[in-house]
C-alpha cells in the first residue's frame, strides 16, 4: 500500500474537492472469529487517494472534519459506497458483516440515521451485516444521538463502542447506550506481553463483555502468540496486522475467496463457563444464607440477582446446549450434563430448605453436598479443557463451525 505522509496542509476546501471528485477509497480490515477461527467480517476505513496516486491515511484528514460538518458528509460517502460493495462481498461470503465509523456529529440530527433506515426498509442492505462503530466523539454530545443509535438498533443494526478503555469509552456509557459490541483499544492489546496491568484490563473488560452478552472485539493483534493468549481469555473477535491489514476491495474480494482458517480453539468459552459457574455457585449459596437468616417469608422470583435454577438456562448450561454442542464428540463433554443436572437439583433443594428456614446442620450439608458438586463439574470442564489443547496439538481437529 502507498500510503506517504502529506507534507502540505490539509485544507477543508482540499476535503471538498476530493469529495466532489470522489477520491475517497475505503479499505477493509478483516475480523476473524476466535472461536470458529473464520473470517466474520470486516471494518472499511477510508483513505484518500490524491489524483497524484499517493494514499492519505485517515488521521491526516478525519480530525479536520470532525471540526467542522464535513464530517458529515463523509459519514454519508462511506455508507453509500459501502451499501455497493456490500453486495458484492455478501455473494463471496454471506456470512461477512462490515463495520464502519461514525462521529458525533452523525447523529446531532436524524439524516443519517433516515439514510441507513431507507437503505434497510428498501433491503439494500441486511441489517444484521452492517455495524456502526462509535467513539467517544458521540458520547459527549447531546441526548438526541442516544435516541438515533436506539432506533438503528432496534433496526437489527449492531453497535459497537470503539476504542473502549480511552477517553469517554467507559462504563456509565455502556450501561447507558445500546452497545452490542466492545472493541478494546489497541493500546491494551499491545501492552499484552510487557504489562501485567493491561493483561488485566484486558481480561478484565473480556470478561465484563461476556456478562454483558457482548460480543468483544481485539483491535491491534500483532502476533500470534497475542492471538493466542486472546483466544485462551475468550476474547470472540479479532483484528489486526498479523490477520490482516487494511485492504483495497478488490484485494479483500481475494482475500475472501481464499482464506484459509485460523486455528479454531473454543477453549476461551469453556474458561468463561468455567468462571460463570463459579459465579453461579457463589450466588446460590449467598441466596440459601440470605433466606435462611430472614424473618420473612421471601418469594425467589422476587430477589434481585436470584441464581436461574433450570440447568438449561443459567450461563453454563446455555454454552453445554448453545456452542458447547461442538464438542459433543468429546467424552468428558458427554460426562458433564448428569453432574450439572444434579447440581441443579441440589440447588432447589437448599433454597427451598433455606427459605423454609431448615436447621443449621441440615443447611451446611446441603451446602457441602452442593460445592462437592460443584467440584466435580469443574474438575470436568478442566478435563475438558486439556482434551483440548491435547487436542489442538494433534491431527485431529475438533470440529466446531
Ligand atoms: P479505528 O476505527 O480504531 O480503526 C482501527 C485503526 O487501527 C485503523 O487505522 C487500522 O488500520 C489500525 N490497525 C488495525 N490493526 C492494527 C495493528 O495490528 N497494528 C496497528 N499499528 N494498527 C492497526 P486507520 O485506517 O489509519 O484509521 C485510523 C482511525 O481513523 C480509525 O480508528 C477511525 O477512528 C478513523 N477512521 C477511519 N476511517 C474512518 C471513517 O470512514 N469515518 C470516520 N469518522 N473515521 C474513520
Ligand atoms: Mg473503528
Ligand atoms: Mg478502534
Amino acid at each position: 500500500m502507498n500510503v506517504r505522509e502529506t507534507k502540505q496542509k490539509i485544507t477543508l476546501s482540499d476535503l471538498k474537492d476530493a469529495i466532489e471528485h470522489k477520491e475517497f477509497e475505503l479499505h477493509y480490515q478483516p475480523k476473524v472469529s476466535m472461536i470458529t477461527g473464520e473470517i466474520s467480517g470486516a471494518e472499511a476505513l477510508i483513505r484518500w487517494r490524491k489524483r497524484d496516486g499517493t494514499l492519505v491515511p485517515p488521521m491526516d484528514f478525519i480530525p479536520l472534519a470532525e471540526e467542522s460538518n464535513f464530517i458529515r458528509e463523509i459519514t454519508k460517502y462511506v455508507f453509500d459506497k459501502l451499501v455497493v460493495d456490500c453486495a458484492v462481498i455478501s455473494a463471496v461470503n454471506s456470512a461477512v458483516a462490515i463495520s464502519f465509523n461514525t462521529s458525533g456529529k452523525d447523529f446531532h440530527d436524524d439524516e443519517l440515521t433516515k439514510i441507513i433506515t431507507a437503505a434497510v426498509n428498501s433491503r439494500l442492505i441486511d441489517p444484521t451485516k452492517l455495524e456502526i462503530e462509535v467513539t467517544e466523539t458521540i458520547l459527549v454530545g447531546e441526548g438526541h444521538a442516544k435516541d438515533c443509535l436506539d432506533q438503528l438498533s432496534e433496526l437489527g443494526i449492531p453497535i459497537a463502542m470503539d476504542d473502549f478503555g480511552t477517553g469517554h469509552s467507559g462504563l456509565v456509557e455502556l450501561s447507558k447506550w445500546p452497545f452490542s459490541i466492545l472493541k478494546i483499544d489497541q493500546k491494551f492489546v499491545r501492552g499484552l506481553n510487557e504489562s501485567p496491568k493491561d493483561r488485566e484490563i484486558l481480561q478484565a473488560s473480556i470478561r465484563m463483555a461476556h456478562q454483558l452478552d457482548m460480543d468483544v472485539v481485539a483491535e491491534g493483534i500483532e502476533d500470534e502468540e497475542t492471538y493466542r493468549v486472546l483466544q485462551e481469555y475468550g476474547c470472540k473477535t479479532g483484528q489486526g496486522y498479523w490477520i490482516s491489514k487494511p485492504l483495497s476491495f478488490i484485494e479483500f474480494i481475494l482475500f475472501l475467496k481464499q482464506f484459509e482458517n485460523l486455528p479454531a480453539m473454543p477453549v476461551g468459552l469453556l474458561y468463561m463457563a468455567q468462571l460463570d459457574h463459579i459465579q453461579w455457585r457463589k450466588t446460590l449459596i449467598d441466596t440459601a444464607l440470605f433466606l435462611h437468616g430472614s424473618n420473612e417469608k421471601r418469594e425467589l422470583k422476587n430477589l434481585r440477582g436470584s441464581p436461574e435454577l433450570q440447568h438449561t438456562r443459567c450461563k453454563l448450561g446455555l454454552w453445554y446446549y448453545g456452542a458447547g454442542r461442538k464438542l459433543s464428540d468429546i467424552k468428558s463433554y458427554k460426562q458433564l450434563e448428569q453432574p450439572h443436572m444434579r447440581l441443579h437439583a441440589i440447588g432447589k433443594e437448599l433454597l427451598s430448605a433455606a427459605s423454609n428456614h431448615c436447621s443449621m446442620d441440615e443447611l451446611t450439608t446441603l451446602i457441602q453436598r452442593l460445592s462437592e458438586k460443584s467440584l466435580e463439574v469443574l474438575e470436568m470442564l478442566q478435563t475438558l479443557e486439556n482434551s483440548l489443547h491435547v487436542d489442538q496439538y494433534s491431527e485431529h481437529s475438533i470440529p466446531v463451525e
